[in-house]
C-alpha cells in the first residue's frame, strides 16, 4: 500500500473520530436548563390532577376501598391545594419585580431628564471645554471667566434628542 494511501486513510480516521466525538463532548454541558420553581410546581400539578383522576377511578371500579380512597384523595387534594398557593405566591413575587423595574426605570428616566436640562443649561469653558453650571462665572476647572454667551456658542455643539 502506498504511503499516500495510508496517509489519507490516516486522516480521515482522525476526522471521523472528531465527528464522532464531539456531539459526544457537547453532552457534557446540559443543554437543557434545569426546571424552574414555577415549572416544578407546573409539573407537579398536572401529576396530582392526574393522580387525583386515577384514585376516582380506581374506587369506581372498586380497586381500593372507601377508607383508604378518602385518606389518599384528601392528601393528594392538599398537596394540590398547597402547590396553587405557591404558585399564587410565585405570581405575586414577580408582579412585584415588574413593579420594581418599572419604579427603577421611571427613575433612571428621571435622572436622565434631569440630567439632559442641566447640560442644556451649562456653560462650556471656551479655555478647556469644561462644562461649567449655568451660574457659575469662572471655570471651576481652570478658574477661566466665563460668558455665557460666548461660552455656550464655542466648543461642544448642542446634542440634538
Ligand atoms: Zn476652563
Amino acid at each position: 500500500m502506498p504511503l499516500g494511501t495510508i496517509l489519507l486513510g490516516i486522516a480521515l480516521l482522525i476526522i471521523v473520530v472528531v465527528v464522532i466525538a464531539l456531539p459526544l463532548l457537547d453532552r457534557k454541558t446540559p443543554a437543557v436548563q434545569p426546571p424552574s420553581r414555577r415549572e416544578a410546581l407546573e409539573q407537579e400539578r398536572r401529576t396530582i390532577i392526574s393522580a387525583i383522576r386515577e384514585l376516582d377511578f380506581d374506587y369506581r371500579t372498586g380497586k381500593i376501598d372507601e377508607e383508604d380512597y378518602k385518606r389518599l384523595r384528601e392528601s393528594r387534594v392538599a398537596r394540590g391545594a398547597q402547590i396553587l398557593r405557591e404558585l399564587a405566591e410565585l405570581d405575586e413575587a414577580e408582579r412585584d419585580v415588574d413593579a420594581e423595574i418599572e419604579a427603577q426605570v421611571a427613575r433612571f428616566r428621571t435622572v436622565q431628564a434631569t440630567d439632559g436640562r442641566a447640560r442644556a443649561k451649562s456653560v462650556i469653558c471656551s479655555s478647556c471645554g469644561h462644562a461649567a453650571g449655568a451660574g457659575d462665572k469662572f471655570c471651576p476647572q481652570c478658574g477661566h471667566p466665563l460668558d455665557p454667551q460666548k461660552a455656550q456658542a464655542g466648543r461642544l455643539p448642542a446634542r440634538s434628542e
